[in-house]
């Protein structure tokens, strides 16, 4: 029996980032005993907070090598706010995979899943479905760790280049023209600063040039404090958000409060082959070794590497599997039958987990699948 096999860098990290990617790998597990074609081979790698601490280096040159070399990278988050490098910032390797590996478009949709109370009581907010992209290479992170900092003054860099521009545009437009594709309406709204910044200016005038070449898909642009207030406001008025790096880390945290808090939050790393798949939350330590994290945005990120493994490689299985991988979550939410800590229920990570896997395990059996192989 032919079945691919895909090479899966399993980075787990600190606080309560191991906890949910054993949830999202118990929902692999699940999927993949369903849907045959393709098997993830993982392999565990140890980077970190809790590496830094222990060796010096948070995410090693051998580390970083094998991530590369995979075909893709489930990430769990990392960092703890007690771990700091010698200029008192976080250690923060996400970053530098994102700067190394050059995933350039931060894909971060926010919908609300059946079932799920929105922060909104305007029952619109049941339409939210809309994606902030983030440009992840330079902006305002680009002055990370490069900054001038004096007794007196501290400075960093906004940094935005015409050809990382173009390339995050093109993204966007693509993006548009895929979700037109499906839903039959698309739109892309950059969001900027450029009232204010002559980077922002120069961003804008280069999206608009690209935009030109998209006559079939809508584009405007939008100050980001309105931005803000529109998320709040209007937010199923909103499609695509393209924008810089700050920006979009901000947005996306105000985008996964909407719908339900930062455990409903999925996103994906993208860049020229390479694809890293994290939820948009972070280490959580206020909550970690208890077993209340939401794994949701976990194995919503894992069912986005699937389907990006899907579209890249050309396996048809793979993007079946994502596809019964979402509606397993919302089946789920749907019914009621689960509700977590995060939303003041008593569903813990573990119990969220084993649901989806049940959901799965109640679906169709794939002729190719392991179960009716066996
Ligand atoms: P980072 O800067 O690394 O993105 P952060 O400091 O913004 O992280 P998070 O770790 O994302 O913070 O946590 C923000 C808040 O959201 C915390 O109160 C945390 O407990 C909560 N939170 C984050 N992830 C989850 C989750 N999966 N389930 C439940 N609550 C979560």
């Amino acid at each position: 029996m032919n079945e691919l096999a895909l090479r899966i860098a399993v980075m787990p990290g600190d606080g309560i980032g191991p906890e949910v990617m054993e949830a999202a790998l118990l929902v692999l597990d699940a999927v993949q005993r369903r849907v045959g074609g393709f098997r993830l081979l993982l392999e565990p790698l140890e980077a970190g907070a809790a590496a830094y601490r222990r060796s010096g280096v948070a995410l090693s040159e051998e580390c970083f090598a094998r991530a590369a070399a995979a075909d893709a990278i489930l990430f769990g988050a990392m960092g703890l706010p007690d771990v700091r490098l010698p200029d008192g910032r976080e250690i923060a390797p996400q970053l530098d995979l994102r700067e190394r590996l050059c995933l350039f478009a931060g894909v971060r949709p926010i919908r609300l899943l059946p079932g799920v109370p929105s922060a909104l009581a305007d029952p619109r907010a049941r339409e939210i479905d809309l994606v902030i992209l983030r440009e992840q290479t330079e902006g305002l992170f680009a002055g990370r760790g490069r900054g001038l900092v004096t007794e007196e003054r501290a400075e960093d860099r906004l940094v935005v280049t015409r050809p990382a521009s173009e390339r995050l545009f093109e993204f966007a437009f693509a993006l548009a023209r895929e979700r037109k594709t499906r839903r039959g309406r698309a739109r892309v709204d950059l969001v900027d600063k450029a009232n204010v910044l002559g980077s922002m200016a120069f961003f804008r005038a280069i999206f608009l040039e690209r935009a030109a070449r998209y006559p079939e898909i809508e584009a405007g642009c939008r100050y980001v404090d309105a931005t803000a207030l529109d998320l709040v406001r209007r937010p199923w008025d909103l499609d695509v958000l393209v924008t810089e790096n700050l920006m979009g880390d901000i947005l996306s945290d105000l985008g996964a409060g909407l719908v339900g808090g930062m455990g409903f939050a999925p996103t994906a790393d993208l860049g020229s082959g390479k694809g890293l798949f994290q939820p948009a939350h972070g280490s959580a330590p206020d909550i970690a070794g208890r077993g209340i994290a939401n794994p949701t945005a976990m194995i919503l990120s894992a069912a986005m590497m699937l389907e990006w493994l899907g579209r890249t490689r050309a396996v048809e299985s793979c993007r079946i599997a994502a596809e019964r991988i979402e509606s397993a979550v919302e089946r789920v939410y749907a019914s009621g039958r689960i509700r977590p800590v995060e939303l003041g229920g008593t569903s813990g990570t573990r119990a969220i987990a084993e649901a989806v896997a049940a959901e799965l395990e109640a679906g169709p059996v794939d002729p190719l699948s392991p179960e009716r192989r066996a």
